[in-house]
């Protein structure tokens, strides 16, 4: 019997899946399975299977989806796992499935940024890194990865954060934590694991509606009339909204804040990109100290997109203010 690690590919669809059509335009055509059977070195690294997931763009990838594939990863005996995955929202879904994801198993999303018809195309590059990644024991308990351009990432830090090139994807505050190095390996740091939801605990009779959770991004001047007619909608439990500097918005936007506060979870997050929310400095109308005594909760140091995630998490697993404001203490 082959010594080699068992890895299953997920393919769920982007740009790593398409082709030009008769009309030059590039669309999803390639299964899991014909992703792996052009890559013939794959088989010098690990025994490959593959499901097909889904077959669609990133941005529609939903947060059940993303706890389905969970389910599909916890109930197979491989020793790793590849996600083929648009590149639009791979973040979102590395990050959703890093906060759940229980075992020391590697999960690997990869992408890529130029389809297979093109001559700079990356997918198979790419897979075949992650799939390195996926059978490497170094991998072992460092939760979610996201592999492309041969840089291995955190699920926690990596964004999209070009367009179109190839090296699109950035690992922020700290920067990525690995590479691939003749078909090899290299990680420089190692990351404490961060599960912080259980699987079993996200089973919401009403998933859909309850993690129905917008991101509104505030600015000089906001006269707080958008957020107004979010909450005096009464469809939503919580809300993001990105702010300014340490995370502050518009006396008008406060006072529709305080309202908000009422009917849904208010969280903020700071639209710079880094640094944490402030707790204790600026005193002024919409400062963090008024937003705070007004019932927000500050995000710290995660993005609009990463606050949401955890929101909804908190959310379909029936949390309070009290213990979702806890989960923001990461
Ligand atoms: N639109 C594609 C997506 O599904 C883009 C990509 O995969 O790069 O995210």
């Amino acid at each position: 019997m082959s010594n080699k690690k068992r890895i299953l590919l997920i393919a769920c669809g982007g740009t790593i899946a398409c082709t030009t059509d008769a009309t030059g335009v590039a669309k999803q055509s390639l299964s899991g399975e014909q992703l792996v059977n052009n890559i013939s070195q794959l088989a010098d690294y690990a025994e490959i299977e593959t499901v097909q997931f889904r077959q669609i763009n990133s941005s529609s990838i939903t947060l059940n989806d993303a706890l389905e594939l969970m389910k599909l990863i916890n109930s197979t005996e491989h020793d790793g796992y590849v996600i083929t995955h648009g590149t639009d929202s791979i973040e979102e879904t590395a990050f959703t499935l890093d906060l759940i994801h229980s075992s020391s198993k590697p999960i690997v999303l990869t992408g890529a940024m130029r389809h297979a018809s093109l001559p700079s195309a990356d997918g198979n590059a790419n897979i075949l890194a992650a799939a390195i990644t996926a059978a490497d024991a170094k991998s072992a308990d460092q939760g979610v990865m996201v592999v492309l351009n041969d840089t291995v990432h955190a699920a926690r830090f990596v964004t999209k954060a070009h367009t179109s090139r190839p090296d699109a994807f950035i690992s922020k505050p700290g920067g990525a934590i690995g590479w691939l190095s003749e078909n090899r390996l290299v990680m420089i740091t190692r990351l404490q694991r961060r599960q912080l939801f259980n699987p079993e605990d996200l089973r919401h009779p009403d998933l859909v509606n309850i993690s129905n959770v917008p991101i509104i991004t505030s600015y000089s001047g906001d006269d707080g009339k958008l957020l107004k007619l979010i909450s005096d909608s009464k469809q939503f439990h919580g809300l993001i909204i990105d702010g300014l500097g340490g995370g502050h918005v518009s006396e008008l936007m406060a006072e529709q804040i305080d309202i908000a506060t009422n009917e849904l979870i208010v969280v903020i997050t700071s639209r710079t990109g880094e640094g944490s929310t402030l707790q204790e400095t600026y005193g002024n109308i919409g400062s963090e100290i008024d937003l705070i005594n007004k019932g927000v909760i500050m995000a710290g140091w995660l993005n609009a997109t990463q606050a949401r995630i955890l929101l909804q998490l908190s959310l379909v697993a029936g949390l309070d203010k009290h213990a979702i404001e806890h989960k923001f203490l990461i």
